[in-house]
């Protein structure tokens, strides 16, 4: 049970960490790079295309202001490498599509290679720092917003890079003080909106992804009891698992199990103590299966299904007689007055689909687990059949 209740505050912990503007959670962060990993690809691919093209394109200004020079020469070569670090990123994505770290370090290191390449233009460029800083400006603004990066790596890449700017700036441009300080304030002033956009932009797609995550979530799981619902077997999950037994082919089991007289049990207690009692079952299935390869269905009111791949008749019957017992065994539900002990009959069908002809309607598996229920039920009850 304990391990069903961290599962469920797991499943519910979306929380945010505010510097950093990520999922606390380390897998649900890397769920959400995931979920969104072809979306960021092209979007990184398309912003780094465009920045190195007007990287290379604004080397025409050195030439304008250096004229065919040995200067111009060197810009044109940290204008190419910008260009380089594009293509090798590019390249990196395009061989890496299914790492979700890589197009955040593509993104941070063309960053760092273009901020850099943008030093010595300010170097040998130092009469036209308002200009300068007017590019830098721009590119804080595409750092932030239109590169897509972790918020971490592009805040730092922006920061370092103005602090780097300016002094170069201040150092080579002999700017009055007055100049010095609107330069300033306005880099200050782009870093901070930028920053806050960005901020505002990484959680938004977080807790969009929250949104669909719990929509989804309600979308296939029965509310009290957290077991798949009845829609979502029939629509999904029994068709999937009979195609997957018929691939290999492998044994499939299904197990129709069901509360022995719980009408009584909510007549005599209540609804909300026959509840709880669902639960404890739901509990005892869940924990009775394998975590991510058997499923577990509220199938109707007091009436659940348990999916098992890969295992056959002996090991479906041994698993229902050990859920027997232990339902039986302990008391369902217990409070200072009284506890509640309940009992469930079970009806156990395997199929080996390496037998042929097996394929076919996956309902027939259903309705003979439901015949042998039944059975059980008509035996007397807290039974295997
Ligand atoms: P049997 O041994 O033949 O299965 O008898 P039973 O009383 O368990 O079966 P029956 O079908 O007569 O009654 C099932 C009861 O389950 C009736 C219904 O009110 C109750 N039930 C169905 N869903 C819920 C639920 O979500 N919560 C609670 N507390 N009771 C439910
Ligand atoms: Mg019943
Ligand atoms: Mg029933």
């Amino acid at each position: 049970m304990r391990r069903l209740e961290k599962a469920q505050n797991d499943r519910r912990d979306f929380s945010l960490n505010r510097w950093s503007a990520t999922f606390r959670r380390p897998e649900r962060e890397r769920a959400y790079l995931r979920q969104f990993l072809p979306q960021t690809q092209t979007q990184l691919r398309v912003a780094l295309i465009v920045c190195a093209v007007f990287y290379v394109a604004f080397g025409l200004s050195d030439v304008a202001v250096l004229g065919f020079s040995d200067k111009t020469l060197l810009l044109f070569m940290a204008r190419l490498l910008v260009a380089v670090a594009t293509a090798l990123g590019v390249f990196a994505l395009f061989r890496l599509p299914q790492s979700i770290r890589a197009p955040s370090i593509v993104a941070t290191a063309v960053e760092v290679v273009g901020m850099s390449a943008f030093m010595p233009v300010v170097l040998y460029r130092p009469h036209e720092i308002p200009w300068h800083a007017m590019s830098m400006s721009i590119m804080l603004v595409v750092v932030h917003l239109f590169i897509p990066n972790s918020f971490v790596n592009a805040t730092a890449v922006s920061i370092a890079t103005t602090l780097v700017f300016s002094l170069l700036a201040i150092h080579v441009g002999a700017l009055s003080v007055s100049d010095t300080l609107t330069m300033t304030m306005l880099l200050v002033l782009v870093n901070t909106v930028g920053i806050i956009a960005a901020h505002r932009y990484q959680c938004l797609g977080r807790r969009q992804f929250r949104a669909q995550s719990i929509l989804r979530h309600l979308s296939f799981r029965d509310h009290l009891t957290g077991c798949y619902n009845r829609r979502y077997m029939e629509e999904h999950l029994l068709e999937q698992e009979v195609e997957r037994a018929s691939r290999y082919p492998a044994w499939l089991t299904v197990i129709m199990c069901d509360l022995d007289h719980f009408k009584v049990i909510n007549d005599t207690y209540g609804h909300p103590t026959g509840d709880v009692v669902l639960q404890h079952f739901a509990g005892l299935l869940r924990a009775a299966c394998r975590d991510h390869i058997d499923s577990v269905v509220r199938y109707g009111g007091e009436e659940f299904m348990l999916i098992l791949p890969e295992t056959d008749l002996r090991g479906g019957v041994r698993l229902a007689e050990r859920l027997r017992r232990a339902i039986a065994d302990e008391p369902a539900y217990r409070d200072e007055r009284r506890a509640i002990s309940v009992t469930a009959s079970f009806g156990v069908v395997a199929a080996d689909f390496s037998v042929a002809g097996m394929g076919g309607d996956p309902r027939t598996l259903i309705t003979r687990a439901d015949e042998l229920l039944y059975r059980a039920k008509s035996a007397g009850r807290n039974r295997v059949e």
